[in-house]
């Protein structure tokens, strides 16, 4: 067993906007404006579906747009006549991808990413997929939706407290970190020696909550979404702080990564002191997926309707890196 002393923990910010969720009808609505804007998806729309991976079409893929069947073609097109209803519910099945679905509301959504379901060279898989982004840090459990940094996140900025800004080393892995966090999110990372006031901001302490621990992570919501988070804190002890792959599993946390089985081979991996320097090619993948994807997703690849999503129970949260030869 893992240590899970921090499970139940969770900081969640006051105010809840109960019902409010910003569901606007989405649908056309009955303004009488004159000057009504154009249809999102008018006749002759056409859908474009491609790998996430890297952008290559993905021809021959089922698509179901609210209930009528299209194939994509060589390109990865599939041509509406009808155009298609905001709101309408999109679903694309393709070999070697996660099924899809959601639901056609913006006129980006033509633009259809499929989540690969397996690439065995980096170690990808549906369970891999699974494990980091549905069940929690501990592995095992119910799945849970997934969670993620607020969309149209735009900079994370990391405010480490003064004790670590007197240490120029573990600056200097912190700054290793970060622009390795960058180059797999892309997202700046800064480092600020203020408090922010405003934005994503992950607090940066030095220390752990328990000593044990080399480190650990808390993400934060706001109540709006569950899944939804909106900062976070770290822990980091003295063991950890010089080496940017801690920096950078807390940080995946932060993110929304629990933890990988790959030891040695996945910086989400627990058991230092084989803790790898960065992201592995499966993990950069993944996180760049998820941000493809809104808060609550459902496994595998389903946010036609989070509002479905579970409501964990408890915080999820967490981290805490295992010491080297703890219970093992
Ligand atoms: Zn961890």
């Amino acid at each position: 067993m893992r240590l899970n002393w921090l499970k139940g923990f969770l900081l969640v910010g006051a105010g809840v906007a109960v019902g409010c969720g910003g569901s606007s009808n989405p649908t056309t609505g009955s303004s009488p404006s004159p000057s009504a804007p154009p249809p999102l998806f008018p006749p002759g729309s056409v859908l474009s579906i491609q790998s996430g991976y890297d952008g290559a079409p993905v021809a021959g893929a089922d698509v179901r747009v609210g209930g009528v069947s299209f194939r994509s073609d060589a390109e990865g097109r599939v041509p509406l006549p009808n155009g298609a209803s905001p709101g309408l519910t999109l679903e694309v099945t393709a070999p070697d991808f996660l099924p899809r679905r959601t639901r056609l509301t913006r006129a980006e959504d033509l633009a259809v990413a499929l989540w690969p379901a397996e690439i065995r060279r980096i170690g990808l898989d549906q369970d891999m997929t699974r494990i980091l982004l549905h069940q929690g840090t501990s592995g095992g459990g119910p799945l849970q939706a997934m969670r993620r940094i607020t969309p149209g996140t735009t900079e994370i900025r990391l405010w480490p407290d003064a004790t670590l800004r007197a240490a120029p080393r573990a600056m200097t892995a912190l700054g290793t970190a970060t622009e390795r966090l960058a180059a797999t999110a892309g997202i700046p990372f800064v480092v600020v020696d203020q408090q922010p006031a405003g934005g994503f901001v992950i607090v940066v302490h030095e220390g752990t909550l328990q000593t044990p621990c080399i480190s650990c992570a808390l993400q934060k919501t706001n109540g709006r979404t569950p899944w939804e988070v909106t900062g976070g804190e770290i822990y980091i002890g003295n063991s950890g702080m010089l080496h940017p792959g801690v920096w950078i599993h807390e940080v995946g946390h932060i993110l929304g990564l629990g933890h990988s089985p790959r030891v040695g081979l996945d910086v989400m991996a627990t058991a230092p002191p084989i803790q790898p320097p960065d992201f592995s090619e499966l993990e950069m993948v993944t996180v760049r997926m998820m941000l493809k994807r809104p808060p609550g997703k459902l496994f595998p690849d389903d946010d036609a309707d989070v509002s479905r999503s579970s409501v964990p129970s408890s915080g999820w949260v967490v981290c805490n890196l295992e010491p080297p030869h703890a219970g093992r």
